[in-house]
């Protein structure tokens, strides 16, 4: 029987290192598919259109909220960001265990809208250690970062809503640690119905 891919869902604070852990993972690991989500905050030097984000317009993403095109999509310092529909169900039905790095909103919605979602949340190692690699990015001004991390308390309530939280301390060992239990995942009876079903209705029958 061919093997379902899941919805995966990674959220964690702005500067946990969640980015460079999914490359990391589907570097080192196959059968995964990135989502790219669609944002109306501007790119980061060495951001690519279509790579990081797509960057578009309010007025795009809100004609896109109109024609039901995105999975889910929430506000988050000021801007908008979803995750589009299509890239997510075609590689669902090829398969694939597709991860959407998403913030909590976005998070919540998905668990509803699909219960066999996987929930992970990535954490640093410390809160000094957060405040250091948003600094370090030297992307953001002192007043953004000041809203990123008021966020990350916000975001630090609902951590208990997600299945698994992984310490984002030494990248590869991260990345194998994240592999190891979506693995494990994938064998949890709410993700196997159809197995189960199956077995059941074989047994009933030689009884
Ligand atoms: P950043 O501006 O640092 O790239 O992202 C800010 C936050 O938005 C991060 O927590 C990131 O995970 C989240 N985010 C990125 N894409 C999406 C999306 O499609 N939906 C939601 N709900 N959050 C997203």
């Amino acid at each position: 029987m061919k093997r379902k891919g899941i919805l995966i869902v990674v959220s964690g604070f702005s500067g946990a290192g969640k980015g460079t852990l999914m490359k990391q993972l589907v570097h080192s690991y196959e059968n995964y598919a990135l989502s790219v989500s669609m944002t109306t905050r501007n790119p980061r030097p060495g951001e690519e259109e279509g790579k990081e984000y797509f960057f578009v317009t309010r007025e795009e993403f809100e004609e896109k909220i109109r024609q039901d095109g995105l999975v889910e999509y929430a506000c988050y310092c000021d801007n908008y960001y979803g995750t589009p529909r299509e890239y997510v169900e075609k590689q669902l039905e090829k398969g694939k265990d597709v991860i959407l790095e998403i913030e909590i909103q976005g998070a919540l919605k998905i668990k509803e809208k699909f219960p066999t979602a996987l929930l992970m949340f990535v954490m640093p190692p410390s809160v000094s250690e957060l405040r250091k690699r948003l600094e370090g990015r030297g992307t953001e001004s002192p007043e953004a970062i000041a809203k990123r991390l008021k966020r990350a308390a916000e975001e630090a309530e609902g951590i208990e809503e997600y299945d698994f939280i992984v310490i984002n301390d030494k990248l590869e060992e991260c990345a194998a640690s994240m592999h190891g239990l979506i693995q494990a995942a994938h064998n949890a009876p709410v993700r196997n119905e159809e197995l189960i079903e199956n077995m059941r209705k074989e047994l009933e029958a030689i009884c």
